[in-house]
């Protein structure tokens, strides 16, 4: 197949109700996927709420909460995220709005998880950076937008919890600027904070919405002015009148311009500010996106870019997850469509082994509720029975063969061989390990022959990756295991045009630097710090990443 040209993702019209019948390029155009990146405890879960409110995806504000406290222990990690009460899973919540599709994709805020965040940012079109009015960027928010970054992911942001004593805005957006190398673009702005809440100035319509508490779990209304209107000042008072007048000034005169082109290619964040609590700036913030938000854009293969629209049906794994549920040993392959049309029972091929697999089962995802999808379109995210057949970054496909480039597993800080300490369990302990290994739960090494010893070394992001691998162990697979830390805190993949090994072995001894292997027998060194990993680039001619492609 000859590569497509590369094709400007439209900005789509908000449309009435689809058609009866539609073709794949009017499904394709009315989706929008996105992930919220945030902080714990910025308000991700009240937007989700708030924003499946507006689908009609559930009756009233809660019950993504209450979904969460109904479903019981379904599976282990989830036991612990009960406990803890993080969010462990990712799901794919899905709903229609004026016309469109809309697919959220959860991402885990637990710092600890970062790992598959990273890996849903692979399978989504667009980020939503929530950011608490009051604190500003946090450690986690600043992690995860560099992956946005680096996929020039389209980035919108939300900052929430303007009903409470907050910094001030332009503070906020300077910081996202200097921060980030990421420019601003308030589409509405804030009238007052906290207590002096009153409102929202919508730029481009130049109407204030005016704030009223929305009440719990009901679609807010709010009236609007003319910012020219007289009896404005009166209902807001004349200071702050005042200071709007003077903000939306500045933002007009020296703020930035209006540029569409650097939205989609994750330049420029469209910003928008609310209280989702109040179900306030919701409305506002998700129309906008229905506007600006990219739609599935084509995608890069071995073959060339591949059209969003286009007849072959093709995917990729970006997630796996094993007994989601406790009564069924399951395990789900979950799937990002890039190209045409996902039939229930089709027959696709996997371009890693090149055999062919029938997907008989296919399931969406409501939070932790599973329903059956009979077709799907770019954009949309299917979850597959995986007896085994589907690894992360797999690429499924119908028609001819191509694969999209891999996925990349980051960079982990923390090091720890895993000991079996009952040699009788080895198989289980083989078993399980290849399980969690093949799901991405953790990173395994092992030392290189003549270093070390033989046992695996799990490689994680955080601690509670280590935990939820010995407790996953030990309840799905009976078997005990023990953790040795290593003393290193940074890993770089070895790269380079030539045999990578060769370009270790050109280097000598190398003090303080543990020299591991993947899975793939690819070498990655080891680092106390930053400081060993800097005298090693001074001292040698060897090109080091901090992370490599599955
Ligand atoms: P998550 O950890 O990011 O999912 O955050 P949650 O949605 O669970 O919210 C964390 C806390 O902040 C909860 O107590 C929410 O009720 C509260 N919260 C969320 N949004 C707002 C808001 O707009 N205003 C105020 N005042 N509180 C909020």
């Amino acid at each position: 197949k000859a590569p497509q040209k590369r094709r400007r993702s439209p900005i789509c019209a908000t449309a009435a109700s689809p058609p009866a019948t539609t073709s794949i390029k009017q499904e394709v155009t009315r989706r929008r996927n996105l992930a919220i990146i945030s902080h714990p405890d910025a308000g991700k879960s009240t937007l989700t709420e708030k924003l499946l409110l507006y689908g009609g995806a559930i009756q009233q504000a809660g019950a993504v909460r209450s979904r969460r406290a109904q479903r019981g222990v379904v599976s282990d990690s989830m036991a612990m995220e009960q406990e803890r009460g993080i969010s462990i899973t990712s799901a794919v919540m899905t709903f229609e709005y004026e016309g469109k599709r809309i697919n959220i994709t959860d991402c885990p805020g637990h710092a600890d998880f970062s790992e598959d965040t990273y890996r849903t940012l692979a399978a989504v079109d667009n980020a939503i950076m929530l950011v608490d009015a009051a604190k500003g960027l946090e450690p986690q928010t600043r992690k995860l937008f560099e992956i946005c970054r680096m996929r020039s992911l389209p980035t919108f942001t939300f900052v929430n919890k303007m009903d409470r004593p907050a910094m001030n805005p332009f503070e906020i957006a300077d910081q996202i600027e200097r921060e980030f190398d990421l420019l601003t673009y308030p589409v509405v702005w804030p009238i007052g904070d906290g207590d002096q809440f009153r409102g929202l100035f919508e730029r481009s319509s130049r109407l204030v919405h005016l704030f009223e508490r929305g009440q719990r779990g009901k679609k807010a209304v709010s009236s609007t002015l003319p910012l020219d209107d007289p009896s404005l000042k009166q209902v807001i008072g004349d200071a702050l009148h005042a200071q709007l007048l003077e903000d939306v000034e500045i933002l007009d005169t020296m703020g930035n311009q209006w540029h569409y082109e650097s939205v989609l290619q994750g330049d420029l964040s469209p910003m928008f500010f609310g209280s989702a609590m109040s179900n306030f700036g919701v409305e506002l913030f998700l129309r906008s996106f229905l506007e600006m938000g990219r739609c599935p854009p084509a995608k890069d293969s071995s073959v060339g870019l591949v059209a969003p629209d286009g007849e072959s049906f093709t995917g990729q794994v970006f997630k796996l997850q094993a007994n989601m549920d406790a009564r069924h040993r399951d395990r789900l392959a979950f799937v990002r469509i890039f190209s045409g049309v996902f039939e229930k029972g089709m027959k696709v091929n996997n371009s890693r082994h090149g055999r062919s697999v029938a997907l008989t089962r296919p399931q969406g995802l409501f939070a932790a509720e599973r329903y059956t999808v009979d077709t799907a379109f770019a954009g949309d995210v299917i979850g597959l029975n995986n007896p085994g057949v589907f690894a992360i970054g797999d690429t499924v496909y119908t028609g001819s063969k191509l694969a999209f480039p891999g996925i990349p597993s980051f960079s982990p800080e923390l090091f720890a061989y895993l000991k079996n300490p009952n040699p009788s369990a080895y198989k289980n302990f083989r078993k399980g390990l290849n399980q969690l290994l093949e799901e991405g739960a953790v990173q395994l090494l092992r030392a290189r022959e003549d270093e070390g010893n033989e046992d695996p070394i799990l490689a994680a992001v955080g601690q509670l990756q280590f935990e939820v691998v010995q407790r996953r162990l030990k309840d799905e697979y009976n078997v005990e295991s023990g953790l040795e830390p290593l003393p290193y805190s940074l890993a770089r993949w070895v790269v380079g045009p030539s045999d990578p090994w060769k370009a270790v072995d050109e280097c000598g001894r190398l003090f303080g630097v543990f020299c591991a292997k993947d899975r793939w027998e690819r070498p990655v060194l080891l680092f106390k710090n930053e400081w060993g990993l800097n005298n090693v680039l001074a001292d040698h001619d060897i090109e080091l990443k901090p992370w490599a492609f599955a």
